[in-house]
């Protein structure tokens, strides 16, 4: 038995539960979204960017919006461009 890897384990649970630990700084995430799309959604210290068309005329769309809320709180509070 790996009792090292047990207590890594354990706190990987701890830090799990406490999501005000996380600081996302930046990501990428490819959607799939209807009509066999795929949709490229980044995020960079609080500014999002998506290449669908909506987001190029409002600063924000669906694929960002529902990334929102996947992460809920995990993500400062959000500035979109
Ligand atoms: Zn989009």
């Amino acid at each position: 038995m790996d009792y090292a890897l047990i207590g890594k384990i354990e706190k990987a649970k701890v830090y799990a539960a406490e999501p005000e630990r996380f600081t996302f700084d930046s990501f990428s995430v490819r959607l799939s979204g209807d009509n066999d799309s795929v949709h490229s959604i980044t995020y960079d210290h609080g500014a999002w960017q998506c290449d669908c068309s909506f987001f190029g005329t409002r600063g924000y769309c669906s694929h960002s919006m529902a990334m929102e809320r996947l992460l809920g709180n995990m993500l400062p509070e959000a500035v979109t461009q």
